[in-house]
C-alpha cells in the first residue's frame, strides 16, 4: 500500500485516511445538510477554547493569512492604532498586512530566539496611550517560539486595549481558555493542529465587540462582521464555501475529540518533539532555540557545518525516503525546520530521523554538527 509523503512542515500537514475520505462527496452550499455541518463545526470550535459564553466564531474561506487580515480589518477601526509584538516572520507579516489595511501600526521588535515581553508591552502602552489594539502571535512558527499569551492578555485587559491573537500554529494543541484569557479576536485555520486540510480559517470574536465591528472593514470579501451576520441569519456562508474543506475539518475535529481533545493532542505532539530532538541530537544536530522557549510544534535546527551540506540536496534525499522537511526562516543563520504536528506519532518521527541519517550519508556528511558548535 502506498503512503503519502509525511509532511514535517507547519502546514499543510499529514492527515488521516478518514479525513481524506470524507472529501469524496459533493455538497450543495445551500443545502440544509451542509449547513448543519457548518453549525456543528462552529459549536465544536467554540468548545475547544471554552468560548461559548464569551465569543462567536466566524469561518472564512482562504488560507490562514486571509483570516488574520480579515480579523485586523474587521476588529480595528479605520483610525485605530495597532501595536505588533514582533519576534519573527509571522509577526512581520501581521504588521505588513496591518499597514496595508491602512491602519496605523507600531512594531515593537524582539529577538527571534526570545519570547515577546509583556512588561515591555506595558511600558509602551504607558508611554503611548494612542494604541488601541495589540497583535501577537501565540506560537511564532518562524523559529518555533512560544509567546506568553496569558501575560500579554492581562496587560491588554489592564490597559483597556483590544488583543488580536494569531494562534494559527498553536490552536488545538496548546491550551487556550477564553474564560481566563481575554482576547478580542483569535485566529486559527483548518490545516494546522486540528489536522484538517488547508482552505479555510476561523476567527473567534469577543461578543462584546462584535456589533461595533460593523463597517470597519474596507474589504467586502474579508468582512468578518458581514460574514457573521449573514451566517447567523441564513446558516449559510456568504460566498461559495470550501465545502470539502469544511467537511474534512468537521471529520478531523471529531477525531480530535475522540483522541481526547487539546490535552491529548499536546501529549502526542510533545512526544513527537522529544523523539525528534533526541534522535537529531544523536546525529549531531543542534536546535536553534533554548528548550525553555520552544513550543512542541516546529523545531528549527542549525544547518550542518560540513561544507558538503546543501539544503536542496538534503531535502531531496529526505523526500526520496518519504519525508518532507521545511526550509528555515531566519535571515541571519542557515537553518532548516522540522514540524512535530499532523496525524503522525513516534513511529513516523523515528522513521523521519532515520531518513535524515540516510540523507546525511547520501551527501557524504559525517555529522549534523553545525559550524557554530564545531
Ligand atoms: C501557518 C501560519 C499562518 C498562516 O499561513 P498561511 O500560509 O496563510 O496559511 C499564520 N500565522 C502563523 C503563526 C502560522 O503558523
Amino acid at each position: 500500500m502506498d503512503r503519502d509523503n509525511i509532511l514535517l512542515t507547519p502546514g499543510p500537514l499529514t492527515t488521516t485516511l478518514r479525513t481524506k475520505l470524507s472529501m469524496l462527496r459533493d455538497w450543495g452550499s445551500w443545502d440544509s445538510e451542509f449547513n448543519a455541518v457548518t453549525a456543528r463545526l462552529r459549536q465544536s470550535l467554540l468548545a475547544i477554547v471554552h468560548g461559548q459564553d464569551s465569543h462567536v466564531v466566524v469561518p472564512l474561506q482562504g488560507s490562514g493569512t486571509f483570516s488574520v487580515e480579515a480579523a485586523v480589518a474587521t476588529v480595528v477601526p479605520r483610525h485605530g492604532h495597532v501595536l505588533v509584538l514582533d519576534n519573527g516572520a509571522y509577526c512581520k507579516r501581521a504588521a505588513r498586512l496591518t499597514q496595508m489595511m491602512g491602519r496605523r501600526c507600531t512594531v515593537v521588535a524582539f529577538a527571534d530566539s526570545e519570547p515577546v515581553s509583556a512588561s515591555v508591552l506595558e511600558q509602551h502602552l504607558q508611554s503611548d496611550p494612542s494604541v488601541t489594539h495589540v497583535v501577537m502571535i501565540h506560537c511564532e512558527t518562524g523559529a518555533g517560539v512560544l509567546n506568553p499569551l496569558h501575560d500579554v492578555a492581562q496587560v491588554c485587559e489592564r490597559h483597556g486595549k483590544g488583543l488580536i491573537v494569531d494562534a494559527m500554529s498553536s490552536f488545538g494543541a496548546l491550551p487556550i481558555d477564553a474564560r481566563t484569557v481575554r482576547f478580542d479576536a483569535l485566529i486559527a485555520a483548518s490545516g494546522k493542529c486540528l489536522e484538517g486540510v488547508p482552505g479555510m480559517g476561523f476567527v473567534f470574536l469577543r461578543k462584546a465587540i462584535v456589533d461595533a465591528c460593523a463597517g470597519n472593514s474596507q474589504s467586502l470579501a474579508m468582512d468578518l462582521h458581514d460574514q457573521y451576520v449573514y451566517m447567523e441569519k441564513t446558516g449559510q456562508w456568504r460566498f461559495t464555501p470550501p465545502t470539502h474543506v469544511v467537511v474534512a475539518l468537521a471529520e478531523a475535529v471529531s477525531q480530535f475529540e475522540a483522541e481526547g481533545g487539546q490535552s491529548a493532542r499536546l501529549a502526542r505532539y510533545t512526544d513527537n518533539y522529544q523523539t525528534l530532538t533526541r534522535g537529531m541530537a544523536a546525529l549531531g544536530f543542534k536546535p536553534f532555540l533554548d528548550p525553555s522557549v520552544q513550543a512542541p510544534i516546529i523545531v528549527t535546527f542549525h544547518a550542518p557545518g560540513d561544507p558538503r551540506y546543501d539544503f536542496r540536496q538534503f531535502y531531496a534525499a529526505a523526500k526520496a525516503r518519504g519525508f518532507i522537511l521545511y526550509p528555515g526562516k531566519l535571515t541571519e543563520l542557515e537553518t532548516f525546520r522540522v514540524g512535530c504536528i499532523g496525524a503522525i506519532g513516534r513511529n513516523e518521527i523515528e522513521q523521519a530521523v532515520h531518513a535524515v541519517a540516510l540523507a546525511l550519508q547520501d551527501l557524504g556528511i559525517a555529522s549534523g554538527r553545525p559550524r557554530e558548535f564545531a
